[in-house]
Parts: C-alpha cells; structure tokens; sequence
C-alpha cells in the first residue's frame, strides 16, 4: 500500500501506512499559518483489501465542527466524486472503504486543480464574447486571470464575480464553471438579455498558489486573503491588491465573492449590514437578491447562516464589507457547504460539482430579474 499527494492541491502527512485496516495520517497546516482542513491524496495498491484510514489531528482543524456529519469525497476516476460516511470522535475523523480498484483519491470536497483552471481559461478565450488579461503574478510566480465578458463597460452595470479567496474552498471555481458556460451559451436568452445591460468582471480564481499548495484558507505567505482588504500589499496579498486596483479602475455595480462553509449543510449569502455608509437601497437590493434566488432554486434559503453584523460593526479587512462600503453597491458572500444541503440531500455525492454549476446558473438568473433595480 503506498499513499502519495505530491500532486496539484495534494495535502496529506503519513503518520503509519503499513496495514491498510489501520493507516494514521494528519491534515499538514497551510504554509506560514495554523490553518488547516483540506486535504486531498490517493491511496494505491488496495484493491479489494478492506482499509480503515484515520485522520489524526482532525479535532484542531480550523473548523471542527465541519466533521459533524461529514462524508468524505472519493474517486477512482477523478471526475465522479461520490461519499463515504465518516465517524468524529471529536479528535480523530476515520471512515471505511474496500476499494473496488487499484487505486483511488480522497478529498475534502471534489478538487478543482490549476491545470483545470488554465483549461477553463482558455476554453473561455475562445468565445467572441470574452477577453482575457492577467493582472498580475501571485507569489509563487502564477497568473491572477481575469475574464471578461460583454460587449464593454460604457453605458453597462459594472458586474464583478470573484471565487476562491480560500483555496479549499473548490466549490467556489466548479460554480464558476457553471457561470461561464452559462453566460458563454448564445442560444440561452438569458444570458443574451443580461450582457446587453451588463459587462462582467470574473476572477474564477482568487488564490492560484494556495490552490496548488493544498491550503485551507491561505495564500503562499500565508495571508488569509479574506482579511486583507483594508490594506493588501504586493508583498503580502498580490492577489487582493491587484484585484482592487482594478476595482477602482472600472467601478463596481455589483458584486458576488463565492465561498464554501465547512460546518452548515446549506446554501446562504452574508451581506454587509455593519459598514458605516450603509443605504436603504444597499438594504432594499440585498433583500430583492435573496427572495428572487429562494424562488429561483431550491438549493437556496434563507433561514440558516451566519448572525446579521450590527450596525458599525463590519470589518473592512473582509471583501463584501470593503466593496459595499468603497463602491456603495450590492456586495455579497455566497457560501456552499462542504457536506451536503441538507434541505434537498444527496445521499450518494452529497453537495457536488453538478449542484455548485446550477447554482451559478440560478444566481445569474436572479441577477438578470434585478438588474434594472441596481
Ligand atoms: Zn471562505
């Protein structure tokens, strides 16, 4: 039996492998950070032998409480990423598998892996509809891509989409996915109806090396780049400062930053109730967004998420707070869960690829039914 993770977004320390009924591994913590949860390895070597694997240091991850009901993501293909159930005992995670094939990967949530980016980057360049531009270099040398989309900014509402500020949180680039090839789709009248009054602004991809280094929540330097909105620097958090530059540039109408929540089994968005220049419309346009994208999907609710920030209290360090308060539009956080919602579960492949891109899909259509009220 040998386990490896030496690959794209690979996170995984071998603690003992010698006998696949009992193997110990441990989460390795982001690069210059305490911060840890993803992981992401393949175990070869073990067709049909029973193998009992048993992630030590889960207890100390950053979000304990994200193992409660968690069923781990596995592959042998590395496309279908279904779920095996896993037992917390309140510091070890381990789960139970007879692999049908030689080999197969396990995850923390279906991996979206850079070489897949830059396919998707590409893909995308092909359109007539779509320019690209990098805004910059990342600390470990990668592109930061922007993607365009629209037939230019004059006369059109500013519209940035960005994903993935916490690498783990690969669900964030799979809805994107799904944003492009639903704006992308010239037969899809929505799209149509929505760049005739709207240009887009989308980076797929917030935080390239944190990605490919297997990181939970931070960049190489190990800035969490959730935080550093209020003063990013090219030394710290290139990624953040690039972006908002280019936010000053072109101004911003509208604004949706994509995440994942380890520990709720739903979909929800978090506002910017706190800033000090809040506005009526700021609040009329938060509420407009929420209805219309309860009614729209199913996957969407309202009533489980994060505690509503009280007035003066928001943190200019995060993006949503930062982007409502600079550019006084409509700012919001989309959270996925890691595990499933659980207002619509999915046994077999839990919350997935498939329902982050129809996801995407019904965000943008809630977005085309208000975008007359921004
Ligand atoms: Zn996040």
């Amino acid at each position: 039996m040998l386990i490896s993770s030496a690959f794209d977004s690979g996170n995984i320390e071998i603690i003992k492998a010698d006998d696949p009924s009992d193997v110990r591994l441990a989460i390795r913590k982001d690069n210059n950070s305490d911060f840890y949860q993803w992981f992401h390895f393949r175990v070869s070597g073990v067709e049909d032998t029973p193998c009992k694997l048993t992630i030590e240091n889960a207890g100390g991850a950053a979000y304990a409480e994200g193992w409660e009901e968690y069923k781990v993501c596995a592959s042998y293909d590395r496309e279908s990423w279904f779920r095996i159930e896993t037992e917390y005992d309140g510091t070890t995670l381990s789960w139970e598998i007879e692999p049908e094939q030689d080999s197969l990967y396990f995850a923390y949530f279906a991996p979206f892996s850079m070489e897949r980016h830059a396919d998707m980057i590409a893909e995308v360049s092909d359109s007539p509809l779509v320019s690209t531009s990098v805004l910059g270099h990342t600390l470990d040398g990668q592109d930061l891509d922007l993607v365009e989309i629209g037939y230019g900014p004059e006369g059109r509402k500013k519209v940035w989409l960005i994903a993935r500020q916490h690498p783990g949180e690969s669900m964030a680039e799979w809805w994107m996915e799904g944003a492009f090839d639903y704006l992308l789709d010239q037969d899809n009248p929505v799209a149509t109806a929505l760049l005739e009054k709207c240009h887009f602004y989308i980076v797929p991809n917030m935080n390239p090396d944190g990605s490919k280094r297997g990181h939970l929540r931070t960049n190489a330097a190990g800035a969490n780049l959730n935080r550093e909105w209020a003063n990013p620097s090219m030394d710290r958090s290139p990624e953040v400062y690039l972006v908002r530059e280019k936010m000053a540039e072109t101004g911003v109408d509208f604004h949706l930053d994509v995440h994942g929540d380890e520990a709720l089994p739903y979909n929800f968005i978090a506002g910017f109730e706190g800033i000090p220049s809040l506005t009526e419309k700021q609040m009329k346009l938060l509420k407009i967004y929420q209805d219309l994208l309860c009614i729209i999907s199913p996957d969407f609710q309202q009533e489980f998420g994060y505690d509503v920030d009280a007035p003066g209290s928001a943190d200019m360090k995060k993006c949503t707070d930062y982007v409502a308060e600079t550019h006084g539009c409509l700012a919001m956080t989309l959270e996925m869960p890691f595990k499933d919602n659980d207002d619509l579960p999915d046994p077999e492949f839990g919350w997935s690829p498939q329902r982050c891109r129809h996801l995407a899909r019904a965000c943008i259509d809630t977005l085309h039914h208000m975008v007359d009220e921004l």
